[in-house]
């Protein structure tokens, strides 16, 4: 049985006292469950001040939202894991749509940002989903297999077991439109049987969770869905009771 992870990505919203006012009303509305996980990930100059608030709560994990592949040096701008690490933070978003679409990044960086994460001793959320029009010529499999096999091929595979996938169709996200669950299904499983067969990880205890306007009302029959272990959601984790509800699915 996989616990499932419900992570709340909030892109570039909430600067540190919202992180915090968020927080403390989020943690006293839910109380510690040892049935799911709960994730974070909060804007980068927010880290710190979230891992203070969550520093009794070590049921809900702190996030980065990305992060450089080294680990220091002359990179204006950048986060390493390292720092992440530093303010608390456990996991580590790469590859998510908007820095593939938006910032140029690409299948061989995300290989080198899991390598960096996990040399920083924390677990990746990879995430990988096709374009609209790559889903319209009916390539989703060959894209999100390609997305993933550069993602990992720089991590060994005894290191391969704990780390988190998303699958996160662009066409989902922030668009209103969902998968259907038995469509994330068929993409998930294919996912676990990439772990399975080429490498050799350990399929059964991979999460790989679901994200794309993922709300309130769909969240319980997305993640009740075969292969479905938890939700990755952007807009509707940005209102504290809105994301109680999701997380008590
Ligand atoms: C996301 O940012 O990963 C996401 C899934 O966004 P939204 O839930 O807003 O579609």
């Amino acid at each position: 049985m996989r616990k499932p992870v419900f992570a709340a990505n909030w892109k570039m919203h909430y600067g540190p006292q919202e992180t915090r006012a968020f927080l403390l009303k989020f943690l006293a509305a839910y109380a510690p469950r040892d049935d799911r996980t709960v994730i974070f990930f909060p804007p980068a100059p927010s880290l710190a001040v979230a891992g203070f608030a969550l520093r009794d709560r070590p049921d809900v994990l702190l996030g980065v939202q990305n992060v450089h592949w080294e680990d220091k040096g002359a990179f204006t701008g950048e986060t390493s894991a390292l720092m992440a690490r530093d303010c608390g933070a456990t996991v580590a978003l790469v590859g998510h749509s908007e820095r593939r679409q938006l910032f140029g990044e690409t299948d061989e960086m995300t290989a080198r940002k899991c390598a960096a994460v996990v040399r920083a001793g924390l677990t990746p959320l990879l995430c990988v989903g096709e374009r609209l029009d790559e889903h319209e010529r009916g390539i989703t499999q060959s894209i999100v297999m390609r997305q993933l096999k550069t993602g990992v091929s720089r991590l060994e595979k005894s290191q391969l077991a704990t780390m988190l996938v998303a699958y996160e169709p662009v066409w989902a996200i922030g668009t209103g439109k969902t998968a259907k669950p038995e469509d994330a299904t068929l993409v998930h499983s294919a996912i676990r049987r990439y772990f399975r067969e080429a490498l050799g990880g350990q399929p059964d205890s991979l999460r790989i969770l679901y994200g794309g306007s993922v709300n309130a009302d769909n969240a319980a029959e997305l993640v009740a869905a075969p292969e479905i272990d938890g939700l990755l959601v952007g807009g509707a984790s940005l209102e504290v009771d809105t994301w109680t509800r999701i997380v008590g699915t």
